[in-house]
């Protein structure tokens, strides 16, 4: 049976979104303006009816890969970077809270006086209470990328969908901000995807999304939702990425 219109088609979505989102036009840091709009693109994603869980990234705070490239050792550099993705979290939780919705920041990595520890049962009971559970400190391990937790933590909390936010509406076949001819796929799947080496995530992520069967939509975030709100209703925005 076809949902009725407006009611969304998933149960569950984990959101990935990139540290820049938070970041002002520079790139860096995090802009509380911009921080409480992606809040109540969060929230407006809940109150679709779909439990929400949020991993974020650092990239506006901190890579592990550029610094190692500057001579840090990279695993030094990767831990960083997970505290990184934790000062995103407090800001975005602290931005849902003030519009009245629940969440709970949950960490890889420990750091009990301003995180719960990740732990599986938990992270689902809070999302089966309603509350948007924001997934900090990406896996715990260096190496890894926050792609990477989306994919990891989609599938341990059983989500029908990892939403990956981007800049541009989509996979392409090339750089659309370089090329304006570039041709837009609405669905792909995984193994068009690899044989037209598209690079819709890095591969540890896109490995594990094809392993458990995990279909992943990369959108752009619009500002008002109205993306991330279509998406979850079943409209096709973006791209759907799905096993063949
Ligand atoms: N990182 C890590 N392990 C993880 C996730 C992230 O070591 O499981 C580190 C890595 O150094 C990375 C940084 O955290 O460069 C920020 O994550 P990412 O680059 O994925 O952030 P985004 O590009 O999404 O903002």
């Amino acid at each position: 049976m076809q949902p009725a219109a407006g009611s969304p088609v998933y149960r569950r979505a984990m959101l990935k979104l990139s540290g820049t989102a938070l970041a002002d036009e520079s790139g860096f840091g995090v802009d509380p303006e911009r921080v409480a709009a992606l809040a109540r693109q969060v929230v407006a994603a809940r109150n679709v009816g779909v439990e929400v869980g949020v991993v974020v990234g650092a990239g506006n705070i901190w890579r592990g890969e550029s610094a190692q490239a500057r001579g840090m050792h990279r695993s030094t550099a990767d831990y960083m970077g997970m505290l990184g993705t934790a000062i995103n979290a407090l800001a975005l939780q602290q931005a849902i809270e003030a519009l009245g919705v629940e969440t709970r920041v949950m960490t890889a990595i420990e750091m009990r006086e301003v995180a719960e520890p990740y732990i599986r049962r938990r992270a689902v009971r809070h999302l089966e209470r309603g509350r948007i559970v924001i997934f900090g400190a990406g896996t715990g391990n260096p190496s890894f990328t926050t792609d990477t937790a989306g994919a990891l933590r989609a599938s341990e909390m059983d989500a029908d969908i990892l939403l990956k936010a981007t800049r541009v509406n989509g996979v392409f076949d090339r750089d659309p901000e370089k090329h304006p001819d570039a041709v837009h796929f609405p669905k792909i799947t995984y193994i068009e995807a690899l044989n037209r080496r598209l690079q819709v995530m890095d591969a540890t992520a896109f490995s594990l999304c094809m392993q458990n069967n995990m279909p992943i939509v990369v959108f752009e975030l619009d500002g008002k939702a109205k993306n991330l709100v279509g998406v979850l209703r079943g409209e096709s925005i973006g791209t759907r990425v799905e096993p063949g």
